[in-house]
């Protein structure tokens, strides 16, 4: 299978999808990540030209360990993209080029304009894939492909999770592609929370988790911890208990300490339960 994971921006993949695309690059298949922003709004110190290099250094490490393609859509600025016709487009002919079976994407409603607009274009694409008149310099693919959403915690409409999985024995991993976004969680983002990241290296890192990621966790003690980036992981688990345990028995579901889940965006090819065990045996 070839999989296009489509973010707004560098780390949008990679978190809330990144073992997803760890599991399926184990498996053989190919996995693409697009950025559709460079990355250039993303620090307070160093020049949107230096922040977009940094990033762009942060992203190639992050292709290396994980195996995948990495595409950054370089000319387009941080708080600048736009569901317009022309995007649409540029859209429609990359998607057609990797030909995947299964894209996944941001929904179209989020708090960042950028996520919005990227999960708008993905919906404005979806059909215009396969009209050969649309586009016609690159040849229109024969079927959709699956479309499926990440998660967020937006509740205006809920995110629905249609498809769970288990992603314990990927935390590592994620911990260190989160840790390769140095200019991100150990600058930029600490700087729009207030925080105060520890020196040296172990012991940011240690703080960039925010939990012990080797001692388990009630769901409700996670759901009280503050922040970190294995929380977050850890919440999507305890967040839909119920879909693991219905998933994975209840001696296993009720042991996963972390998770991802994904929406069916009905504007892709069904996702039938034949496929879904194709695309999802995990
Ligand atoms: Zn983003």
């Amino acid at each position: 299978m070839k999989i296009l994971m489509i973010g707004a921006h560098q780390d949008d993949n990679e978190f809330r999808c990144g073992a997803l695309a760890h599991k399926y690059v184990q498996l053989g298949h190919e996995v693409y990540f697009l950025s559709m922003c460079n990355g250039c709004g993303g620090h307070h110190i160093m020049t949107p030209a230096e922040t977009t290099a940094a990033r762009a250094k942060e992203s190639a490490a992050v292709a290396k360990l994980l195996g995948i393609t990495y595409d950054v859509w370089d000319d387009v600025n941080d708080c600048s993209l736009v569901a317009d016709l022309e995007t649409r487009r540029r859209l429609i002919r990359y998607i057609r080029r990797i030909s995947p079976d299964l894209v996944i994407a941001h929904r179209p409603n989020d708090y960042h304009a950028d996520h919005r607009a990227s999960g708008q274009l993905v919906q404005d694409a979806s059909y215009m894939l396969i009209v050969p008149h649309e586009c016609p310099d690159v040849p229109a693919m024969r079927e959709m492909p699956v479309i499926m959403y990440y998660e967020d915690g937006f509740k205006n409409p809920n995110f629905r999770c249609d498809v769970v999985i288990d992603t314990d024995s990927e935390i590592d991993i994620k911990m260190q592609i989160a840790d390769l976004n140095v200019s991100q969680v150990y600058e930029w983002l600490p700087y729009t929370h207030g925080e105060t990241v520890p020196e040296g290296a172990a012991e940011r890192f240690e703080w960039l988790k925010g939990m012990d990621t080797t001692k388990w966790y009630s769901d409700e003690e996670v759901m009280a911890l503050p922040r970190g980036t294995a929380v977050r992981f850890a919440k999507t688990a305890a967040r839909f208990r119920k879909e693991l345990i219905e998933k994975y028995g209840e001696e296993r579901g009720a042991k996963i300490r972390y998770a991802e889940a994904y929406e069916v965006c009905e504007y892709g090819s069904p996702l039938t339960d034949e496929l879904k065990a194709q695309m999802f045996p995990f």
